[in-house]
């Protein structure tokens, strides 16, 4: 967790963003309608601090990271970045050079170490591969800064020659951080970068994150599933729910004073530490919502144990229920919800 956090500057902000998908049938593959699979969202990520994008899968939270770096193109909605120069970017405008310059400066670490590195290159070309790409340095300098780049991620120079497969899954994952600090930039969307790794391994690389943090002052948006890392590792959270962001707070306030009865549920869910207290899980009765066709009203609500006729009808707007603290619930101010 980066300190601080909160007197950094918006290093992006994203308004309205959704994805949608089509949905194509038929032999002449006719659209037959839409998976909103990002659905209005709104956030910032300050500077230097890591937003946590929480929710079960399908939620949209990996759409999301994929947008905000145009690895997918958005459907609608404005997303501006703040370059190093102070400049205000609407990224979504951003072609040619502008939008190379763009990805030197925002990166993306993905979920599987196993498949996203290339097993046909050796480490000095994968880690090398975006340096030579943006041709930022050359010949010996080039291999000097790959052995740089190892060393920052505890790897060794004599690694350099070897390639994927001779690696554990908690080094496979540290040569694409090392990968994706090649060309210095300013913000990483890390995709569920520790799932697929062992309890043990995880802690390594959460603390290795953290330290490249404090080391280059790097923003992160971390996408997870795991509310347990989410808690070590994030200044803030944001809860997705079928496309769209239900709670938006500081992580101390989600997690001891939640406001979203998802929030309270996905909670719930996380290991007691101390065995002699016990954890009251609340079961969320019902399938995810479809993206498809989310029902009518709060799309939590055929599975919400707080549901009123309200809730059947109107949606709730994600609004300010205390300072810095956004909740999309009409009874926001009258449930009393448990944290942990
Ligand atoms: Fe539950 Fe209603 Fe709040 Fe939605 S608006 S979370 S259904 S109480």
């Amino acid at each position: 967790m980066s300190s601080h956090a909160t007197a950094h500057v918006p290093l992006m902000i994203v308004q309205n963003l959704s994805k949608h998908f089509p949905i194509r049938r038929g032999l002449l593959k006719r659209t037959v309608g839409y998976v909103r699979a990002v659905d209005d969202v709104s956030f910032t990520i300050l500077s230097g601090e890591t937003l946590a994008l929480v929710g079960e899968s399908g939620c949209g939270k990996t759409t999301t990271g994929r947008c905000i770096i145009r690895l997918i193109e958005p459907t609608d909605g404005q997303i501006t970045y703040r370059d190093d120069d102070g400049n205000i970017i609407p990224l979504r405008q951003l072609k040619g050079q502008q939008l190379k310059d763009f990805r030197r400066q925002a990166q993306i670490i993905f979920q599987d170490p196993y498949s996203s590195l290339d097993p046909r290159m050796s480490v000095a070309n994968i880690v090398g591969e975006p340096l030579a790409i943006h041709q930022t340095e050359s010949g010996s300098a080039l291999s000097d800064r790959v052995v740089q780049l190892l060393k920052s991620v505890g790897l060794q120079g004599d690694h350099l020659r070897r390639y994927p497969h001779s690696f554990s899954g908690g080094q496979r994952q540290r040569i694409g951080i090392a990968r994706s600090l090649a060309l210095k930039p300013r913000l990483i969307v890390c995709d569920e970068p520790v799932s697929a790794l062992d309890v043990s391994i995880q802690a390594q690389v959460i603390n290795l994150l953290e330290d490249l943090q404090a080391e280059h002052g790097l923003a992160y948006l971390f996408i997870s599933h795991d509310l347990g890392v989410v808690y070590q590792i994030s200044d803030r959270v944001a809860v997705m729910y079928v496309g769209r962001i239900v709670e938006l707070a500081k992580t101390e306030d989600v997690f001891k004073h939640p406001l979203h009865p998802y929030t309270e549920a996905l909670l719930s869910a996380l290991p007691v530490p101390d065995p002699r207290k016990h954890s009251s899980r609340i079961v969320l009765e019902g399938e995810v919502a479809n993206p498809a066709n989310p029902p009518a009203g709060c799309p939590f609500h055929p599975r919400c144990r707080y549901a009123k006729d309200i809730c059947k009808h109107e949606a709730p707007p994600l609004r300010s229920v205390e300072p810095e603290h956004f909740v999309s619930c009409h009874f926001a101010e009258e449930l009393h919800l448990r944290g942990r």
